[in-house]
């Protein structure tokens, strides 16, 4: 296993501590995969988390709360041939429980105490709750207007919250200027090399759970490890010898009030300039600047998929529709993939036969003000 800049391709070992590459971008956890690493057939019967998928995850002492293998509903309700995996399901009621399972047990493993992580949301409870499963200290920097449910989650895991008047992007400063005095490891999205290796496993799960993968794959897009983890299992996947070329076509969705990524996919642009006054109710998507963007704007086009972005107020409907007729409580993030594959079938750029994933990122229970 070593680690490669997403960008610049300088290549660093993994057996240190350490954020991005000298150049400031992200860096990728590469294996030496073949035809022998790992076969669909070698997970039967393996635990249901996502520590299932061992061989392409990093060697070290899972800290587990029992994450990933979430259910993926087919819902014919929504669509003849769509389905929501549902990631509210997860510990912590989102995915950023895939992320943080490995990443913090990765820290551990290499040494860290003290983690600290920017949080518009689900990071820092999942932070929280894992850095307390481990035994470290978790530092959380959040907006003050960040969902209560959420800071509240975070102070009963016994971490220590700080509120900001700002963004997540001012959080993010905040850790920086002061990490190095206080001895913090930086866990901030795609700012460690090893969330993105949680994240992942949706794209594993989404093959075992279908027997190979959808047409299209609708997911709420804010710093980015999704869409560039599902990516990188494809990749992954391919190099195995489990599926060919095709890929999913990937969608991102994000909010009117801040969509760096769908401002610069339309603009025919690799890298996003930070999104003013960034505003939405989905506070998952509230990210105006995320160092993975040309990773996302890559694989966005490489896979003939788009971007697009969808209002509070049309979320969070949707995410009631979703609720009401399906029996998932979806968060305003879970809402937008709906009404986003609704408008791309209204445009014909989705076919009504194609296979389409929608994705429920987090529970409608941290999001009482907005879906109250
Ligand atoms: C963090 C978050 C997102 C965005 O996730 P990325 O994979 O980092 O783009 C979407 N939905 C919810 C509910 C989130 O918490
Ligand atoms: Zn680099």
């Amino acid at each position: 296993m070593r680690l490669t800049c997403f960008l610049c391709g300088l290549a660093y070992p993994a057996d240190r501590l350490i954020n991005t590459c000298t150049c400031g971008r992200p860096l990728r956890v590469d294996y030496d995969l073949s035809a022998s690493t790992l076969r669909p057939d070698d997970l039967r019967g393996r635990e249901a988390t996502l520590w299932r998928y061992r061989e392409v995850l990093p060697d070290c002492a899972p800290v587990s709360l029992g994450e990933g293998m979430t259910p993926l509903h087919p819902a014919p309700q929504l669509g003849a041939t769509w389905w929501i995996k549902d990631e509210g399901v997860n510990p912590t009621a989102s995915f950023k429980a895939r992320g943080m399972t490995v990443a913090v047990s990765m820290a551990k493993h290499l040494g860290a105490t003290k983690l600290a992580v920017p949080s518009a949301g689900n990071a820092g409870g999942a932070l929280a709750a894992y850095a307390a499963k481990a035994g470290l200290e978790a530092y959380v920097f959040m907006p003050r207007d960040t969902p209560r449910a959420c800071i509240v989650e975070c102070e009963n895991h016994g971490a220590h919250v700080t509120l900001i008047d700002g963004l997540i992007t001012d959080c993010a400063a905040e850790i920086g200027r002061r990490k190095e005095a206080e001895g913090w490891f930086d866990l901030s999205t795609l700012k460690e090399p090893y969330r993105v290796e949680g994240k992942k496993t949706m794209g594993y799960e989404l093959f075992e759970q279908m027997g190979g993968l959808p047409d299209a794959i609708v997911y709420p897009t804010g710093g980015g490890t999704g869409l560039v983890g599902m990516a990188k299992a494809f990749d992954e996947m391919q190099r195995m010898g489990w599926i060919g070329a095709a890929r999913p076509r990937m969608i991102s969705v994000q909010a009117e009030g801040c969509a760096p990524i769908a401002t610069a996919f339309h603009a025919g642009e690799r890298f996003a300039t930070e999104f003013a006054n960034a505003q939405t109710v989905a506070s998952g998507l509230r990210v105006p600047r995320a160092i993975g963007d040309f990773i996302m704007l890559d694989l966005i086009r490489a896979t003939g998929g788009t971007a697009l972005t969808i209002s509070d107020a049309e979320m969070v409907a949707a995410a009631k529709e979703m609720s009401r007729t399906t029996g998932v409580l979806a968060s305003p993030e879970g809402g937008a993939t709906l009404a986003a594959a609704r408008r791309l079938l209204a445009t014909g750029f989705l076919s009504p036969d194609e296979t389409v994933v929608l994705f429920n990122t987090g529970s409608g229970v941290k999001y009482l003000e907005a879906l109250g």
